[in-house]
């Protein structure tokens, strides 16, 4: 996976393109990540010892990883990565657009 949590991503597919949000959940075996704001469903809850009432809550629903693009840091595009590994061993992620670690 190229994203991580707490990265800015924009939606580049589907009902919610255009949208920014950042990286609340990486959901890894499904290659799906919730984002903040982006992809708001409507979720019926029954009544519990919580919420005496029930009733309905919004909350984000996963999106596929392939709909989205990481927002470089640097020049605040939505960009393509690249990975590499530096001198010390950790693996870099380099914007393929400003060419600056991610
Ligand atoms: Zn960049």
């Amino acid at each position: 996976m190229k994203i991580i949590r707490d990265d800015k991503v924009k939606v580049i597919a589907g009902n919610n393109k255009g949208k920014i949000g950042k990286v609340l959940k990486v959901i890894v075996d499904k290659n799906k990540v919730i984002v903040e704001g982006v992809n708001i469903v409507k979720k019926h809850q029954k009544p519990n010892q919580m919420n005496q009432q029930g009733g309905i809550i919004e909350k984000e629903a996963p999106i596929h990883v392939s709909n989205v693009m990481l927002v470089c840091s640097n020049c605040d595009k939505a960009v393509r990565v690249s990975k590499r590994r530096t001198e010390d061993g950790k693996v870099e992620r380099i914007c393929r657009s400003c060419n600056k670690a991610v």
